[in-house]
């Protein structure tokens, strides 16, 4: 998963799933283990036969179907909605708070707007496999 804003992705920054599940193989047998606990991230899960530990991988660039089953939107510290991490649309939910009218029903209507907007432009899948740089640090928004 990239953290910083360092730039494009390539092969020499990550280390690859397959390969790390390669060296736990090294020494206890991966079992999966499909059923996520709830509010755990998108890691996969794997029972380790041997010890009994829970391992979850995170393969954010190199497993195809990483964002399939993705249901989280970020909320910022600075107030913006960000329906993915690997890509840069936000919704300003700061300004949508600031711009109430005083109108009570309009007010009601406009910012669950705002958020089904994020909701309806949630992307499929990241863009880290593209040309995609970070412009502010994970820990930014809550990555
Ligand atoms: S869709 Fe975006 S936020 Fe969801 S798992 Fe993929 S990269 Fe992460």
């Amino acid at each position: 998963m990239p953290l910083t804003p360092g730039g494009p992705l390539n092969e020499g920054h990550f280390f690859p799933v397959a390969e790390a599940m390669a060296r736990f193989a090294d020494h206890d047998t991966l079992d999966p283990a499909p059923a996520k606990p709830l509010g755990h991230g998108p890691a996969r899960y794997f029972r380790m036969r041997r010890s009994g530990g829970l391992v979850g991988f995170i393969g954010a660039v190199t497993c195809a179907d990483f964002c399939a089953d993705c249901n989280k939107l970020r909320l910022t510290a600075d107030g913006k909605l960000r329906p993915c991490l690997g890509r840069h649309g936000e919704i300003d939910l700061h300004q949508a708070l600031r711009a109430t009218t005083g109108d009570r029903l309009a007010d009601a209507i406009a910012l669950p707007a705002a958020i089904r907007e994020a909701i309806v432009n949630k992307p499929e899948h990241h863009g880290f496999a593209e040309d995609f740089a970070m412009k502010r640090p994970m820990t930014a928004i809550g990555g």
